[in-house]
Order: C-alpha cells, then sequence, then structure tokens
C-alpha cells in the first residue's frame, strides 16, 4: 500500500499541518503518513530575501520514502521560481513531490487583523492545488475549483477546497493507474 505523505519543514504551523493532512486524506483517499522534513535553508536566496521553490523539490525527491505514492511539504519560507515574484506553492506535475507555503496566506501578511480559519481553509485549498498537480491535474477554467490558477489571495478565497467534477473524474483515473 502506498502512501502519501505529509510533512513539515521545522518551524511550520502545526495546526496547518494538521488542517492540511486532514484535508488530503480525505480528498485523495489515499492514507496520510507524517515525515519529518529538513529545513529549507539552503534554497534561500539573500537577493530577493525568499527561497527557492525548485531546490525544494530537488530535496524532496531525495527524501521522498519509498513507500510514498506522494510527498507534500509544508513551510513558512516564502516561495520562489525566478520568473515570478512569489509561489504559494509548487509541484512536479505528475511526479511524485510538491511544496506549499504558509508565508502569504495568513491575513497579517496582508495587514489584516489575524483570523486563524481562513488561513487554515487557504492552506488546505493549496495543499489540494499542489497535491493536485502530482496527480497530473493541471489548472482549471472553473473559478471555485482548487486546480483553478491562483496569482493573489483573492483568487485562493475563491475557490472551494474541493475539486470540481471534472478535476475529480480526472483524479479518480489518475489514481487508479498509480
Ligand atoms: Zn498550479
Ligand atoms: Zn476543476
Amino acid at each position: 500500500m502506498k502512501h502519501l505523505y505529509v510533512g513539515a519543514t521545522p518551524e511550520a504551523d502545526p495546526e496547518a499541518l494538521t488542517a492540511v493532512r486532514a484535508r488530503v486524506g480525505s480528498e485523495f483517499g489515499v492514507p496520510v503518513r507524517e515525515v519529518e522534513l529538513p529545513g529549507v535553508e539552503f534554497a534561500y536566496d539573500a537577493g530577493r530575501n525568499q527561497y527557492g521553490s525548485i531546490p525544494v523539490l530537488e530535496m524532496l525527491s531525495r527524501c521522498c520514502p519509498a513507500d510514498a505514492l506522494k510527498l507534500l511539504a509544508v513551510t513558512e519560507r516564502d516561495l520562489f521560481i525566478p520568473v515570478l515574484t512569489f509561489v504559494f506553492g509548487h509541484a512536479q506535475l505528475g511526479g511524485r513531490v510538491a511544496v506549499i507555503s504558509l508565508a502569504r496566506l495568513r491575513q497579517e501578511f496582508y495587514g489584516l487583523p489575524p483570523d486563524r480559519d481562513v488561513f487554515l481553509e487557504r492552506a488546505s485549498k493549496e495543499a489540494l492545488h499542489e497535491t493536485g498537480h502530482t496527480f497530473g491535474l493541471v489548472h482549471c477554467p472553473v473559478e471555485r475549483c482548487a486546480m483553478s490558477l491562483a496569482t493573489g489571495i483573492r483568487h485562493i478565497d475563491l475557490k472551494n477546497a474541493a475539486f470540481c467534477p471534472s478535476c475529480a473524474a480526472r483524479l479518480k483515473r489518475s489514481s487508479r493507474e498509480s
């Protein structure tokens, strides 16, 4: 039996990790296992004061347990890829590893009063989105679908923490193949 591993880097919010584990477990129908992950300091880019998501994915590929169907990492570090100012997360399309960043998911980041429920909901949506990519799902034109592309926090808030019927059907086919 292959497992969906969900782990966090040492500084990550434990409550967000718990929420993400529960959500991906129920949505992907694969048993979830915990794994401890190292910090991502090696991916730090001093010029941008951010962390490269590509080296993080490479590290995750190396520490992916043998019985892992997928490995999702949760980090507080603000991630980027060279062509974008930031990314909420990054995944290998149809691969085994994905990462989400909590850095831009809190209301405080936008100068607003803290809201734990909003924060945890956003983390769950991003976890579904990036894990969906590892199952081969691409960006979806349905705005409320978890697979729609979010370039800003308001886009994330428009989405549901669930897949639209067509992405859900594609996911079912892809999990049968893996
Ligand atoms: Zn995406
Ligand atoms: Zn969809």
